[in-house]
C-alpha cells in the first residue's frame, strides 16, 4: 500500500502519538484534532486579457483557545482544504511550544503565481482580502506570509482591509514591509530560529554546530537564511538544493554567492563554486552531520528515510517528514528537531511585529533578534526537559506534549459556551 501522505492525517497522528503521554479526555482530544472552522471561497478576478480567472481559496481557523488565530497564506498549485487544515493545526502547536499568545490558522490560494502578472496577483490578493475581511482583524485572525507570498502580498492585504474598514490597523497582518509597519528581522526570522535550534541541538548532544557539515533542501527564504546563519556559526554548508536540483562543494559553499546566483538565474544550478551537481533527492541522503529540509511537506518518505545519511535533522519546512519516515528515523536514532520549534521564528517575530504595531513603537533589529533568541532557547529547554521527564521516543513527541498540554489547559480553564 502506498504510504498515506495526507498532511491532515499526519497532523492527527502526531497529536494522537503525543496525547498517549498526557491525561486528556476524549472530548478535549477531539477538539484538538479538528479545526474550529474553514472558509472556502471561489475568487473571480479579471485577468489582463479581459477573461475571468477563478481561484479556489481557503482559510482554516484551527484553534483560538490561546489567542487570535495566526498563520500564513500560501500561493501554490497543490494547496488543498486538507493541506490548509493541517498547516493551521501545526500553527496551533507552534505558537503553543514557543509560548506566544496566539491560536493557529492558515490560508491558501490554489494558484501557480509564476503564471500571473503582478497586476493580476494584486487583484487576486485583494479579492481574497475582501473575502477574508469579516474573519480577520488584529484580535481575530492575523495572516502572514508563507510559501510564495511575502511583504508585497501582506501590504496589499493590509491596504485592502484598512480601506474597506476605513481605519488604520497594521496589526491585521504581519510580515509587511518596514514602511508599511513591518518589523526588523522578520524576513530572516524563520531561518534564524532554524539556526538557533540547530545550535542548541548540537550543544545538547554534546557537539558543536561549528564543526558540522550541513545539507539544506530548499533555498527560499527559510533555507537560504538558515544556510547563511549556520555558515556564520562556522558550519560547512556542503550542499543546497532547490526545485532545479542540488549543488555540492566538499569545502563548503559560499551561501551568499549562491543566493546571488539564484537571484540572477532563477535557480541554484550552474553555480560556479560547486564541484558537483546532482538531484535534489540525492541531497537528502548525503553523509552529513545536519540535514535541514526547508521546502515543502512530505519531502522525505519512508523509503528515503532509510537512506538519510545525516544523524541530526532540523526541520525548517512545515511537515517535511511523512509519519512513516519519522518512525524510521526514530528507529535509526536520527535526532529530529521538529518544525513547530525550528521554524517558529517566523511567527515569533510576527508576534513582535504585532506588538510593535499595537504600541506604535518600533524596535531595532538587535532587540528583535535578542528577544527571538530568548524565546527559542526557552522553548528548546522546555522541549528537552519534557523529553527527559516523560520518556518519549522523539523530540517531536516531546514538543507536542508541551504544546498540547498548554492548549488543553487554556481550553479547560475557559470551559465551554453555551
Ligand atoms: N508561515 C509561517 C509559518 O508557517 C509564519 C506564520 C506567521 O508569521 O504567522 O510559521
Amino acid at each position: 500500500m502506498a504510504e498515506q501522505t495526507n498532511p491532515f492525517e499526519s497532523l492527527q497522528e502526531q497529536i494522537d502519538d503525543a496525547a498517549a503521554y498526557l491525561d486528556l479526555g476524549e472530548d478535549v482530544l477531539g477538539r484538538l484534532k479538528h479545526p474550529e472552522r474553514v472558509l472556502e471561497t471561489n475568487l473571480s478576478v479579471e485577468l489582463d486579457d479581459g477573461s475571468l480567472g477563478r481561484f479556489r481559496a481557503f482559510r482554516s481557523q484551527f484553534n483560538g483557545d490561546r489567542g487570535p488565530y495566526k498563520g500564513g497564506i500560501r500561493y501554490h498549485p497543490d494547496v488543498s482544504r486538507d493541506e490548509v487544515k493541517a498547516l493551521s493545526g501545526w500553527m496551533v502547536y507552534k505558537t503553543a511550544i514557543v509560548g506566544i499568545p496566539y491560536g493557529g490558522g492558515k490560508g491558501g490560494i490554489v494558484i501557480d503565481p509564476r503564471e500571473y502578472s503582478e497586476a493580476e496577483l494584486e487583484r487576486i490578493t485583494r479579492a481574497f482580502a475582501t473575502e477574508l475581511r469579516p474573519f480577520i482583524g488584529e484580535d481575530r485572525d492575523i495572516p502572514a506570509p508563507d510559501v510564495n507570498t511575502g511583504q508585497r502580498e501582506m501590504n496589499w492585504l493590509k491596504d485592502t482591509y484598512e480601506t474597506l474598514e476605513n481605519t488604520t490597523e497594521p496589526g491585521v497582518v504581519t510580515g509587511k514591509a518596514i514602511e508599511s509597519g513591518g518589523s526588523e528581522g522578520r524576513v530572516e526570522a524563520t531561518g534564524r530560529s532554524t539556526m538557533l535550534t540547530a545550535r542548541e541541538a548540537f550543544d545538547y548532544l554534546g557537539r558543536d554546530v561549528a564543526d558540522a557539515t550541513v545539507a539544506v533542501q530548499g533555498y527560499g527564504n527559510a533555507g537560504w537564511v538558515a544556510a547563511n546563519l549556520l555558515e556564520k556559526q562556522g558550519a560547512t554548508i556542503v550542499a543546497v538544493s532547490d526545485s532545479s536540483g542540488a549543488i555540492h562543494s566538499e569545502s563548503g559553499l559560499d551561501t551568499r554567492a549562491v543566493r546571488e546566483h539564484k537571484d540572477e538565474t532563477g535557480s541554484v544550478s550552474g553555480f560556479e563554486g560547486a564541484d558537483e551537481e546532482f538531484s535534489g533527492e540525492e541531497l537528502l541522503t548525503l553523509d552529513v552531520d545536519l540535514l535541514v529540509p526547508a521546502a515543502l511537506e512530505n519531502a522525505i518518505d519512508e523509503e528515503l528515510a532509510r537512506e538519510v545519511g545525516a544523524d541530526v535533522i532540523v526541520e525548517a519546512a512545515n511537515g517535511p517528514l511523512t509519519p512513516r519516515a519519522d518512525d524510521v528515523l526514530t528507529d535509526r536514532d536520527v535526532a529530529v528537531f521538529p518544525d513547530i520549534l525550528a521554524n517558529a521564528g517566523g511567527v515569533t517575530v510576527s508576534y513582535f511585529e504585532w506588538v510593535q504595531n499595537r504600541q506604535r513603537f518600533y524596535w531595532d533589529e538587535e532587540r528583535v533578534n535578542d528577544e527571538l533568541e530568548t524565546v527559542i532557547v526557552n522553548a528548546f529547554d522546555d522541549l528537552v526537559q519534557t523529553y527527559e521527564t516523560h520518556d518519549v521516543p522523539s523530540f517531536r513527541i516531546a514538543a507536542y506534549v508541551v504544546a498540547i498540554d498548554r492548549v488543553a489547559q487554556a481550553f479547560e480553564e475557559g470551559g465551554t459556551f453555551p
